[in-house]
């Protein structure tokens, strides 16, 4: 039987590797872009040249409820939704206004709620994979209050989901540490090796890796995983 799964934020990154490996185990593929539409087409393309499956790009901001509940309107039935858009804004908080705090809380934190809500309707029965962070858990950092906040929110919502939408809704989440994406990609040369020599696997994290995970969180494999945060960051220490 056809499945469709939703992933937000997939034009790069970490969501870009999750779509790929959807594709590459049979399921369809509706592909949520916020400003990349030439990368979301062109991600499309890749799939549908590589794989016989079907994608559909969907724009729509995470923030917005107007986006949002419209954008839903184009879907008939979900069988996955992964929850992975979201952004970061480094800047320690004296110098964070408000307005650039609420952002962070808006895309990561209240993206994941109304996407959800939206998108759980279409939803007879299926799984949600929430990304998180283990900013979220105990990597704190003042130049990203926001962000751990946001994060630490997120696991808070995958408990509370689960919780709700039991026993047809499976809902956990994964926790990566630090991942080569565009996220990453500025990162202080010397904060950077601080990491690398903090984690036990001596490297950054690759976005396949998280897809493999989520992945296998989506799949019946994990059919007795429920209300669980995942951990992915090669054994990182504080
Ligand atoms: P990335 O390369 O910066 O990609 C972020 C994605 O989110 C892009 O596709 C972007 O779309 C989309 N996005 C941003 N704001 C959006 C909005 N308002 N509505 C819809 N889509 C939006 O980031 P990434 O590293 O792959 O991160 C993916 C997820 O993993 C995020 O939730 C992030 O917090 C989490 N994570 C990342 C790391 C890491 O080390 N990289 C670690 C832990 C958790 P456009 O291209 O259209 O702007």
């Amino acid at each position: 039987m056809e499945k469709w799964v939703l992933i937000t934020g997939a034009t790069r990154g970490i969501g870009k590797a999750i779509a790929l490996e959807f594709a590459l185990n049979g399921y369809n593929i509706f592909l949520n872009y916020h400003t990349n539409k030439e990368k979301a087409l062109s991600l499309q393309k890749e799939i549908t040249d590589k794989y016989p499956v079907l994608v559909k790009c969907l724009k729509f901001d995470v923030a917005s409820s107007e986006e949002v509940k419209e954008a839903m309107q184009d879907i008939p039935k979900l069988d996955v939704l992964v929850n992975n858009a979201g952004i970061a804004r480094d800047n320690d908080y004296f110098n964070k206004s408000k307005k650039e705090f609420m952002q962070v809380l808006e895309t990561n934190l209240g993206g994941t709620f109304l996407v959800t809500k939206y998108a759980v309707p279409k939803m007879d029965e299926g799984v949600i994979i929430n990304i998180a962070s283990n900013a979220g858990i105990d990597d704190y950092c003042e130049y990203s209050l926001d962000y751990d906040a946001s994060k630490a929110g997120v696991i808070n919502l995958t408990h509370n989901f689960a919780q709700a939408l039991a026993p047809k809704i499976r809902v956990n989440a994964v926790a990566p540490g630090w991942i080569k994406t565009d996220m990453t990609a500025s990162l202080e040369p010397n904060f950077k090796k601080e990491i690398i020599d903090k984690c036990l696997v001596k490297r950054m994290g690759n976005p396949e890796e998280v897809a493999k995970v989520v992945y296998f969180l989506a799949s019946e494999e994990a059919s007795y995983i429920n209300d669980t945060i995942v951990r992915i960051d090669g054994g990182l220490k504080k």
